[in-house]
């Protein structure tokens, strides 16, 4: 060994001890992570996630394109329903906030100061795929759960304003405060129109009989429903919120404790069958 490679290798070595001395200080893993980082790293930078919001309104206009070509004359109009967060507006720069404000889990507060700043980003591909339903007489329904208190359908619809997009007026948006159950709004739209798809990135988007606390039942009732994902169910990706934690921890927004980290992590190593 050189006397190079042995500065190297001592080099190395105190750079070893110093991190190890530091995590300890820092009483471990969970006071050093920000769990939310390494997703929303992956929604800002990765072309793979934009990449499947095309997909995902390609597919929309194909099924819209083939049920306008097996409609008749005693069809009923045709619509789509769609959430709005992460599916048609991106709320990254809140999930930045977090981040920057050394936050990993759901912020009620600052999502509150982020709605009426009309700074969500239109998703990939939503805009093209909404004025093709509207040049086509394809009726777009916006159906959103939120709660900002009593602004909260007037928030709502000037994100949609903001944004440009069509059918953003108070006939084509529903917005549930007390619930996050959007059948029977998806039922009365139903009187009316024939919904040729479905547009979310939460299995609750689509039919409420998803609305499980259970991971392993929530993973077999989307199994028995497998065909319909790409045709009826168009899903678009959010590893940031949704239901899907709901069922690890119970709850859709858990509180930023060290023992819902310690559940985290644990849900990490847990194998679905
Ligand atoms: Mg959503």
């Amino acid at each position: 060994m050189t006397i190079h490679d042995t500065k190297l290798y001592l080099r190395k070595l105190l750079a070893m001890c110093l991190v190890s001395m530091l995590t300890a200080c820092a009483g471990g893993p969970s006071e050093n992570q920000n769990n939310l980082a390494f997703a929303l790293a992956w929604k800002q930078t990765a072309a793979e996630y934009r990449a499947l919001y095309h997909q995902g309104f390609n597919l929309a206009r194909s099924r819209v394109e083939l049920a306008l070509l097996q409609r008749d004359s005693t069809s009923k109009p045709l619509a789509v329903v769609s959430d709005v967060d992460e599916t048609v507006l991106l709320a990254n720069e809140y999930w930045s906030r977090l981040v920057g404000q050394h936050q990993d889990f759901f912020d009620d507060g600052i999502w509150d100061e982020f709605i009426p700043e009309n700074r969500a980003l239109v998703s990939p591909g939503a805009m093209e795929f909404l004025e093709f339903c509207q040049q086509n007489n394809v009726e777009v329904f916006f159906v959103t759960n939120r709660d900002q208190g009593e602004r909260t359908a007037e928030y709502a619809l000037s994100n949609l304003q903001s944004a440009g997009f069509p059918f953003a007026d108070e006939e084509h948006l529903t917005v549930l405060r007390g619930s996050s159950n959007k059948e029977p709004t998806q039922q009365a739209i139903a009187e009316n129109f024939e919904i040729v798809v479905y547009l979310g990135d939460n299995l609750n988007d689509f039919s409420r009989r998803y609305y499980s606390t259970d991971i392993e039942q929530r993973m077999a009732l989307m199994e028995e429903d497998r065909e319909e994902f790409g045709k009826r169910f168009i899903l678009f990706p959010n590893p940031t919120d949704g239901h899907w934690i709901r069922a690890i921890f119970g709850d859709s927004e858990p509180p930023p404790s060290n023992e819902n980290r310690a559940v985290l992590n644990q849900a990490a190593m847990k194998a679905v069958p």
